[in-house]
């Protein structure tokens, strides 16, 4: 599933399309595609896991949830949710769910809460957090209204960088670890980042998908944690329970 640096990628390859027109909208989406035939792409936007298409007075909104895909300038043999051709390309998108947004982007999206943004706000995900003490680190770091962008391979990664147990609640975390939480959530969306640009990002996950603990050699519990009921990953020994 494309966590939030995934679509900072795609962002980046798409952003040639801004200021271009779309010639054609096909694909097998129930929405009404042709209606942005014609039309200028104002930006290439991206919030957390959303891919954002401005046009202005509307949007298309693309989340890949957990199957999702695309390609710029080619593509894949599957039919298309959605194919764009514009005079410098093409961009398509598979099992992606689509939805028009009616409204300015800046009033349906919170930049501050995305973890990758210029605009991200530590202090305001300290404010969203302290309003919930009873809930599970591991669900915190899901929850996209507080980190954008971050998914499952991040929360699994982070917890263990920080040395936190997945089911702690956020109430009983020490001061110090609420803070690092925070700021891991950004930095290691960032580092995750680079691996992905350099194709390095698989030898760098250091429990998610693994089985044992890099720093003590104890086999790592693997369970479905929280209401999110995610995959997670952690060492018994070094994350701590608070
Ligand atoms: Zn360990």
């Amino acid at each position: 599933m494309p966590e939030g640096p995934s679509i900072i990628i795609l962002h980046e390859a798409a952003a040639k399309f801004a200021g271009h027109v779309v010639r054609s909208a096909t694909g097998n989406s129930k929405l009404d595609l042709k209606r942005m035939e014609g039309r200028k792409v104002r930006a290439i936007r991206s919030w957390g896991k959303h891919f954002l298409i401005d046009f202005g007075d509307f949007a298309m909104r693309v989340h890949m949830l957990m199957f999702g895909s695309y390609r710029v300038d080619e593509t894949k043999p599957a039919p298309p949710r959605m194919s764009l051709a514009f005079d410098n390309g093409q961009l398509n998108f598979y099992s992606s769910s689509l939805k028009y947004i009616e409204q300015p982007l800046e009033e349906a999206y919170d930049w501050r809460s995305d973890v990758l943004s210029p605009d991200w706000s530590p202090r305001l995900a300290r404010v969203k957090l302290k309003k919930q003490p009873d809930t599970l680190v591991c669900d915190a770091l899901l929850d996209q209204a507080i980190f954008s962008g971050v998914g499952n391979i991040i929360k699994n990664e982070v917890l263990f960088r920080i040395k936190v147990h997945p089911e702690t609640t956020i109430g009983a975390l020490p001061p110090a670890k609420l803070t690092a939480l925070i700021r891991q959530a950004r930095d290691y969306s960032e580092d995750f980042l680079e691996w992905k640009r350099r194709f390095v990002l698989r030898k760098h996950l250091l429990v998610n998908g693994k089985g044992k603990c890099p720093d003590c050699g104890s086999k790592l519990v693997r369970a479905y944690l929280g209401k999110t009921h995610r995959r997670t990953f952690y060492c018994p020994h070094c994350q701590v329970r608070y």
